[in-house]
């Protein structure tokens, strides 16, 4: 047996332009970044973590941005759109945000009870903000967007799915109730207070997705560190087959391809992103795990300068 899940540990997607990707993530949408690092499976490319102010459990949405990134295709067997918390009376300040930075936002719609605001990172990665009266108050990076009005971290993700079959009866597992649904969405929700849903959409007919830039490369769920084993386990009761468990320095992490197509990770909540940086430096220089520490010349060589400027600055 393991654990329920509270929620979303992080969302990775695939970037291109690094620099714009930071500037989007910290600049329009006020995140911190809180991990400047490589991929460690492709050192030639950054992994940059953005998140709150102290980069919490269900706050990080992290890139590969490949600075020649082929362009994705977001479709079936992915998870499709990435959906941030804000406070029930944002809407109107994030809808005149992001038109102020010429983000084109999507007319904000009723779903499910909440008022939704769909538009895409430079990249066309999907993006929603999802605005919620019991938002946490959280632990908001409070520049450049006012903390009243920030990013809590996650609600939650849609999985565009052929069946809800191939994936529903694992989330069940992994401590999902379905509690809705809405012409093709059927919603999971589990007992954190971020990145706590998993919207499936039903989609026999769509293409399936590409990778690629614009694309969630990984969903991974938070998991009790001695239980990793138990969630192999389950995984393999599934009919999955699930990675060994891996160390990622700021947690360890079991991946497995979920029937569905989605990449799934099940990433430990325990040690986190101040393991090797203090709370107030975070993010503000290139930090390597130790066993690629010989490696860092090489490494820094082999990467376009990310070019970080004070994201309070409005740019274009
Ligand atoms: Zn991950």
């Amino acid at each position: 047996m393991v654990t329920p899940t509270p929620g979303i540990h992080h969302v990775t997607a695939i970037g291109s332009d690094p620099g714009r990707n930071y500037e989007f993530y910290t600049g329009t949408l006020g995140l911190r970044l809180v991990k400047q690092t490589v991929n460690q499976d492709d050192v030639s490319v950054y992994h940059l973590f953005y998140a709150d102010g102290e980069g919490s459990p269900g706050t990080s949405m992290t890139f590969f941005p490949y600075t020649n990134a082929r362009q994705g295709q977001v479709g079936v067997g992915q998870a499709s759109t990435t959906q941030f918390l804000i406070p029930g009376d944002s809407v109107d300040y994030w809808v005149d945000r992001l038109d102020d930075r010429g983000v084109d936002a999507e007319e904000p719609r009723e779903r499910i009870g909440d008022t939704v605001v769909p538009f895409t990172d430079p990249d066309g990665t999907k993006l929603e903000l999802v605005a919620r009266e019991d938002a946490p108050a959280g632990n908001p990076h409070e520049r450049p967007v006012p903390a009243e009005h920030a990013i809590r971290g996650f609600f939650g993700v849609t999985l565009s799915l052929a069946s809800l079959e191939s994936t529903a009866p694992l989330l069940e597992a992994m401590g999902y109730e379905r509690t809705a649904t809405e012409g093709d969405r059927t919603r999971y929700e589990s007992s954190g207070e971020l990145g706590y849903v998993v919207d499936i959409l039903e989609l026999p007919e769509d293409t399936r997705g590409q990778p690629g830039a614009g694309t969630v490369h990984h969903v991974a769920f938070q998991v009790t560190g001695d239980e990793q084993e138990a969630w192999r386990e389950l995984l393999m009761d599934y009919g999955l087959r699930p990675t060994e468990i891996i160390d990622r320095k700021w947690f360890e992490s079991v991946y497995a391809r979920t029937s569905g197509g989605v990449l799934f990770e099940f990433a430990t909540r325990e040690s986190g992103y101040t393991v090797d940086e203090p709370l107030s430096e975070l993010g503000e220089r290139l930090v390597l795990p130790e066993w690629l520490e010989d490696r860092r010349e090489e490494i820094e060589a082999g990467l376009p300068a990310l070019g970080l400027e004070d994201p309070t600055e409005p740019q274009n």
